[in-house]
């Protein structure tokens, strides 16, 4: 079993728990809701990701 953690605050991400999964041009990265966020808006605002995807 893979167990997935957030790439910032390394909590782990569990099935059921709100993550979100950003794609960069060169990584697909998971984060947990808190710093999907955060970081989702920045990095949409500078246009440095290709897609963002919320999952729940
Ligand atoms: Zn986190």
């Amino acid at each position: 079993m893979t167990i997935t953690k957030c790439d910032i605050c390394k909590k782990e991400i569990k099935d059921s728990d709100k993550s979100v999964s950003a794609r960069f041009h060169w990584a697909s990265k998971q984060f947990c809701i808190d710093c999907g966020k955060l970081i989702t808006n920045f990095l949409l605002k500078n246009k440095l990701i290709s897609a963002v995807e919320i999952n729940k």
